[in-house]
């Protein structure tokens, strides 16, 4: 392997230096390596990591040659990230109509039991220590809490009846939220 451990200095460089200015000079006698080496360290880490890594292209106040990792870093999902690649997960997320599998909350929305915004994993319906595959049809789209176990919800869909009959008890709000969910879904669908 070709310069081990180059993107590891730069990654602990940065976390050192969370919302300060740094110079390539900085970073280059940091890591001690070619231009062409670190450069391309830090674009891996924007692109693939997603490091909110800002150069004079993004914000005004910064030159060119100097960086700022403007916050800290998304935490890395080891667990499915290194497996299952970015076009299966595209497809289960459409698949599952960027959908829950569990509880049915979106992205974006907030989860009523952390009060945080929701984000979608994927997860493995039949675990992967009890063989199951990274493949499409062994794999959903899952929500923090309940891709954790953390929801007590069975997997199983909810039929139609149980679904109607939660609508009629709700509130007349709750049902036009509804109603407004469906339109939205659907006209989308129809559109070519
Ligand atoms: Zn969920």
């Amino acid at each position: 392997m070709r310069e081990p451990g180059s993107k590891e200095r730069i990654r602990r460089f940065l976390l050192a230096h969370v919302g300060e200015v740094v110079t390539a000079l900085q970073i280059r006698d940091a890591i001690g390596t070619e231009v062409s080496e670190w450069a391309r360290r830090l674009r891996e880490l924007r692109e693939d990591e997603h490091w909110p890594i800002i150069t004079h292209n993004d914000s005004a106040e910064l030159k060119p040659g100097q960086y700022m990792l403007k916050d800290f870093p998304p935490e890395k999902k080891v667990t499915f990230r290194r497996n299952i690649s970015a076009k299966l997960r595209a497809e289960v997320l459409d698949r599952n109509g960027f959908t829950c599998q569990m509880c049915g909350l979106c992205p974006g929305e907030i989860d009523p039991d952390t009060g945080r915004k929701v984000r979608l994993h994927i997860g493995h319906i039949k675990d992967k220590n009890l063989g199951g595959k990274d493949e499409l049809s062994n794999l959903r789209a899952l929500c923090s809490s309940c891709n954790q176990g953390a929801k007590n919800i069975t997997g199983e869909k909810p039929s139609s009846i149980w679904l109607l009959s939660q609508v009629r008890r709700a509130g007349q709000e709750e049902q036009r939220a509804v109603l407004n969910y469906l339109m939205t879904k659907f006209s989308t669908e129809i559109e070519p």
